[in-house]
């Protein structure tokens, strides 16, 4: 059988364990952006609160403003009814002291209604940022073992890469296109094994011509079903040369 063939098989060998490793690697870079998004969400999350908290104190500062120009308005009526002569100017004033009153009272209910909501968005800070904080920390603890398995990857598949440029070198260029070619057209896997009368490829049976040609042929092989270029173990071609 051609050498050619079982150095295309090495190779691929190699590519496969970077393509996993790659693989492997963006998974775990997934793992990480999650954790970060998520960090950021909580954080955008206590933010949101603090901003309506924000907003919620103002419109209870404006309350407070208009409550207390209200008492002023108010007692300052009070004060003007002791100097009043006339029942009809008294029963005129009166009636503005109510309406006032009745003003009042509204902002008031108001107020404390925008006091509960204060309360409320207090508590929630408080509690969104607990959870931050918590999560915050367990993310960062898993965040700097996955940047360890990161780097490990990393490692691996520069060395993989070189070794991988020591064997392409060892094939010739058309070779190496058509290898290249046929990994991406199917699914990375260029080169098949060819066991018992099939192939390991796309698990058909092959023509006994073509399996038999394994044997001495010095060309490529391709499997007439997936053009997969096949290739025997040491072991099948013994087990052949026995029988
Ligand atoms: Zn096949």
């Amino acid at each position: 059988m051609g050498k050619n063939v079982i150095i295309l098989a090495q190779l691929q060998e190699i590519d496969l364990k970077i393509d996993s490793s790659r693989g492997e690697k963006q998974s775990l870079m997934e793992e990480i952006a999650a954790l970060e998004e998520k960090v950021e969400e909580l954080k955008r999350s206590v933010a949101g609160y603090g901003a309506d908290l924000d907003t919620v104190e103002e419109e209870k500062r404006a309350l407070e403003e208009n409550l207390a120009a209200e008492t002023e308005a108010i007692n300052r009526s009070e004060g003007r009814l002791r100097e009043i002569k006339t029942q009809k100017e008294y029963q005129a004033v009166s009636k503005e002291i109510a309406a006032a009153k009745k003003v009042k009272t509204e902002l008031e209910d108001q107020v404390l209604q925008k006091l509960n909501r204060i309360e409320d968005l207090k508590s929630a800070i408080a509690d969104q940022s607990k959870v931050l904080v918590e999560f915050e920390t367990s993310a960062s603890s898993q965040e700097s073992e996955l940047k360890e398995k990161v780097a490990r990857l990393e490692t691996a598949i520069t060395a993989d890469l070189e070794s991988r440029e020591t064997t392409a070198k060892l094939v010739s260029p058309s070779m190496m296109k058509r290898y290249d070619k046929l990994r991406e057209r199917r699914q990375g896997v260029a080169v098949a094994e060819a066991r018992s009368g099939s192939c390991l490829g796309c698990n058909m049976n092959l023509p006994p011509q073509v399996f038999n040609s394994l044997f001495n042929a010095d060309n490529l092989v391709p499997c007439p079903h997936c053009q997969r270029l096949l290739f025997l173990r040491q072991n099948e071609q013994d087990a052949q040369a026995e029988s």
